[in-house]
């Protein structure tokens, strides 16, 4: 079975809401391949091994979290942007990228997805002025130590998380924002909450998660993003009959 890639992109749309965005990059189709699509294969970031091992599988479309064409990046076409693309478009393969979108939906977005897989009960949004937030406040559905919650992180994730606080502090409420969100670390102690669990560090995250007593995770970028993708692939794959495969490129970060 098949789809268009016009069918996609309005699927997609429909669903992810880019317009209540105010992002970094284009949220939709970013590069234009073949018209008809019956493989679709999902991954976190656009990289040029993802695309490789995409275009060995015969994919014909591309969804990923991390795209092209960032905010404040060289316009050229030049090096690494033009192996990518040339790869992409040599291979007539289009490129959907959605970033806040996928992050912030309900049911399917990266936020949304990681707090089924950790037993993350939401309460209210981190963003509470947001359309739809990029985070979300509420608890775990059983309290458990700091040291057993970051147990629980490598047991689900695969990664070895990084914990700022006391190992023994009992945590029950709970802000996470997949990511690279450790500047909403001020949001998360406002809200009161237990702990807060995002991907990355910065140093100064160390700082505020000591000093305001919030026990920190950083648990992955790409760890904590692996599982928005993969939901919206198979609603396509169920939607339009289509094969969905995901395709994991492990980063360390
Ligand atoms: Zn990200």
């Amino acid at each position: 079975m098949s789809a268009t890639r016009e069918e996609i992109n309005s699927y997609l749309n429909e669903l992810l809401k880019p317009e209540w965005f105010r992002d970094y990059c284009p949220n939709g189709l970013q590069v234009e391949g073949k018209r008809t699509i019956h493989r679709i294969v999902s991954g976190v970031t656009a990289n040029q091994a993802f695309i490789d091992k995409a275009i060995d599988v015969e994919a014909d479309a591309l969804l990923v979290h991390h795209g092209f064409f960032w905010k404040g990046e060289p316009q050229v076409i030049t090096g690494m942007k033009r192996r990518r693309l040339q790869a992409l478009i040599g291979n007539n393969v289009n490129l959907f990228a959605y970033h806040l979108p996928l992050d912030a939906h309900p049911v399917h977005g990266n936020n949304a997805e990681l707090a089924k897989r950790l037993a993350l009960i939401e309460e209210q949004p981190l963003e509470p002025a947001a359309k739809r937030s990029v985070g979300s406040v509420g608890r775990l559905e059983t309290p458990m130590s700091a040291e057993a919650f970051g147990d629980k992180l490598e047991r689900v994730l695969g990664f070895d998380p990084l914990h700022i606080g006391e190992p023994e502090r009992v945590i029950s409420t709970i802000a996470w924002c997949t990511g690279a969100a450790q500047s909403y670390l001020a949001q998360a102690v406002d809200f009161g909450v237990d702990a807060f669990l995002t991907g990355e560090i910065s140093e100064n995250t160390v700082h505020t998660a000591r000093e305001c007593g919030i026990q920190f995770f950083a648990a992955g970028h790409h760890a904590t993003e692996r599982y928005g993708v993969q939901a919206v692939g198979e609603l396509l794959s169920l939607e339009f009959d289509i094969e969905h495969q995901f395709i994991d490129v492990p980063v360390p970060v």
